[in-house]
């Protein structure tokens, strides 16, 4: 029986153009990328068409890619890298981040932005939350568990307006915006001066890139201080020898899915509407969490009433297919989703709440297999 895997905010598989890409990288062209010789001197150059590929897709230019270690890290540098510098000053943050924002926010003195019930950040409490001391401001592109878009260039345009104001009352303190855009890169479009953003985080495992691979996006002129100290490589922000594979890999899996975008989300919006509509018909009970609109084409996101998500998520692995009670992306615990809570979703229901999230091995014919095991289930 063929296994049906509908847990891609989780985890995506290697795609094999980017396994091609990065193979010669762990044998032949091993070399430190800062030695001397002319064999190295290639694989330096490999870093930095890696870098060039990365800032065409964002718009932007090499010097403001840097390569971590996975999207963590890349949070953890943007948020850590500029609030080190303004101990005093306050973080405001959406109260659906991934737990490495939101753990790393309380760090400091953070303000949580609620989120309306649809799981979109709410526009006017937001800007409410920013005042004089507001250093920075993070704000997910999609959200993990219900793959709810939230609206960057609105949020960028409110910042922009409290920077007018305070040059012309001479208050000089910056005021960033980040963006964790692990899981919109497959889906969205990435071109930073279209989003506003001057900082972006970008996640390797979840574009079919290998795992502990990303990029923070930083704005020219914006300073960092650095969480890992030693060589100096990234411009000196992210110091280690450079994981070449893993950077190659990484710049060929965001052109890759950037690529096919457009057509991929048509296909997976078919895909999701067909979810949708099986669940109405098959489990009428159901009830799809998050903007039905505002969401990545691939995340079907549902309480299923009076149910426990747990024994259904155990039953249909036994059936070959796998899903999610939430987020992966924590180790797991048995505190109900903050994400399901911050939108106002009773304890209860998150406990009856189920993820799916398809990716391009997805067909229609799984969608109906796993409704059909889902209502039998059930009955
Ligand atoms: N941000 C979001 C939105 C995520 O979904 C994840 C998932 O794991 C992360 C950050 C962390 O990524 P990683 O665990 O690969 O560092």
């Amino acid at each position: 029986m063929k296994t049906i895997y509908l847990d891609y905010a989780a985890a995506t598989p290697l795609d094999e153009k980017v396994l091609a890409a990065m193979r010669p990288y762990f044998s032949e062209q091993f070399y430190n990328p800062s030695a001397t010789y002319l064999a190295a001197k290639h694989v330096h150059q490999a870093v930095e068409d890696a870098r060039a590929t990365v800032a065409k897709v964002l718009g932007v230019r090499g010097a403001e890619v840097l390569f971590t270690a996975g999207g963590t890290e890349a949070n953890n540098l943007a948020l850590h890298g500029i609030m080190q510098q303004y101990p005093d000053k306050k973080i405001i943050v959406s109260s659906i981040e991934h737990e490495s924002i939101l753990a790393l926010a309380r760090n400091y003195h953070a303000a949580e932005a609620p989120v309306l019930p649809d799981g979109i950040v709410d526009l006017a409490a937001l800007a409410r939350l920013i005042d004089d001391d507001t250093v920075l401001v993070s704000v997910m592109y999609a959200n993990n568990e219900v793959g709810t878009v939230q609206p960057l260039h609105e949020i960028a345009e409110v910042i922009c307006g409290v920077v007018a104001t305070r040059r012309k009352a001479g208050n000089t303190l910056p005021l960033y915006f980040h963006t964790d855009a692990t899981q919109a890169a497959n889906y969205m479009d990435l071109h930073v001066s279209r989003l506003g953003v001057d900082l972006m985080t970008l996640n390797g495992g979840k574009i079919y890139g290998p795992k502990q691979t990303g990029v923070l996006y930083v704005r020219a002129g914006v300073v960092l201080r650095p969480l890992v100290f030693g060589g100096g490589q990234e411009h000196g922000v992210r110091s280690g020898t450079e994981n070449v594979p893993g950077i190659v890999g990484f710049s060929a899996a965001l052109e890759l899915v950037q690529n096919r975008r457009h057509e991929e989300v048509k296909r997976l919006q078919g895909l999701q509407e067909l979810f949708l509509d099986l669940f109405s018909e098959k489990i009428p009970a159901t009830v799809v969490n998050g903007s039905r609109k505002k969401r990545l084409p691939n995340n079907v996101h549902v309480t299923l009433p009076g149910e426990d998500n747990e024994r259904l998520l155990m039953a249909l692995d036994e059936a070959g297919i796998m899903a999610a009670a939430g987020s992966a992306c924590s180790a797991s615990n048995e505190e109900p989703s903050h994400v399901l809570k911050a939108m106002g979703i009773s304890d209860a229901d998150a406990q009856s709440s189920m993820r799916f999230t398809m990716g391009a091995s997805t067909t229609e014919q799984d969608i109906r297999r796993t409704v059909d095991a889902l209502a039998e289930l059930i009955a």
